[in-house]
């Protein structure tokens, strides 16, 4: 049967509302479905129109969600009854954010879709806690890896774990710290290479805490996360502003 059903699969930045693209704000603005992983902030679900149906379909690490293949469903289902489908992911949909999946199940189920970039958190923490992702002579190159693999293990084969100018950032790894910590000091990565782990980047809640290889299960373990996390590991980590977020990003008090 025909119908013009369509699906944005859009990154929503790290949260806040500021960090959405025009283009992603024009979708959400448009949308008559809406489909929002957990991290995507209220300010951002109320731009869409009132009539919009919303549904969450968020992941926080193990905590209960809907399953991969429950909203890759309900996305179809909702895209033949000729609707547009706004599937909102948080940061940017192509990293860690199974996009490729969601694309593949909508073409095999014969559903036009676009991808819409995000910033991703760590774009947002580098950018608020004022410190780059490369820098010239000394941080050649930045990779995001992550300690949540489909069998649980830490993937630590890249040859950037071992290179003092590559910049890492772990992302869904926080529970994996003792073990990455001893994994490039095996690796011969210097105990005392700059950490910095970032609470909640791109928020007004958001957190740094700079730390050093040698300390850092020490460090995440002594910090009480409430939000999402993403680590560090780096030469270009020691830039960290830790007095920057306060300045840039004052909290904003609810009316
Ligand atoms: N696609 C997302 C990442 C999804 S994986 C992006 O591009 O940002 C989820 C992980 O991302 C979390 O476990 C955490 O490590 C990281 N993350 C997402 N939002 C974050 C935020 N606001 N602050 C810090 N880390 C964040």
């Amino acid at each position: 049967m025909l119908h013009k059903g369509f699906v944005s699969l859009v990154g929503a930045g790290p949260g806040d509302v500021d960090h959405l693209t025009i283009g992603a704000c024009k979708a959400v603005q448009s949308a008559q479905a809406l489909l929002y992983d957990a991290l995507v902030s209220e300010d951002i679900l109320d731009l869409a129109p009132l009539k919009c149906v919303k549904i969450c379909v968020g992941k926080r690490g193990d905590r209960l969600s809907v399953s991969q293949e429950k909203t890759n469903a309900l996305m179809v289902r909702l895209a033949r009854k000729g609707l547009h489908v706004v599937r909102l992911k948080g940061g940017d949909p192509s990293i860690f954010g199974r996009v490729e999946e969601e694309r593949d199940y909508l073409e095999a189920h014969g559903i036009a879709h676009k991808t819409l970039a995000g910033v991703t958190a760590a774009s947002a923490a580098a950018a608020q806690f004022a410190f780059p992702l490369t820098h010239r002579g000394e941080a050649r190159s930045v990779t995001f890896l992550t300690g949540r693999t489909k069998d649980g293990s830490l993937d630590m084969r890249e040859a950037s774990v071992s290179d003092p100018g590559a910049s890492l950032v772990f992302y869904m790894s926080s529970h994996n710290a003792a073990h990455i910590e001893a994994s490039l000091l095996t690796a011969a990565r210097s105990p005392s290479t700059p950490v910095v782990l970032v609470e909640n980047a791109g928020r007004p809640t958001a957190r740094a805490i700079k730390t050093t290889l040698v300390d850092l299960a020490h460090s995440v373990a002594s910090a009480q996360w409430d939000g999402p996390v993403l680590i560090g590991i780096g030469t270009a980590f020691r830039f960290t502003r830790l007095e920057a977020v306060a300045r840039l990003c004052p909290v904003r008090k609810k009316a």
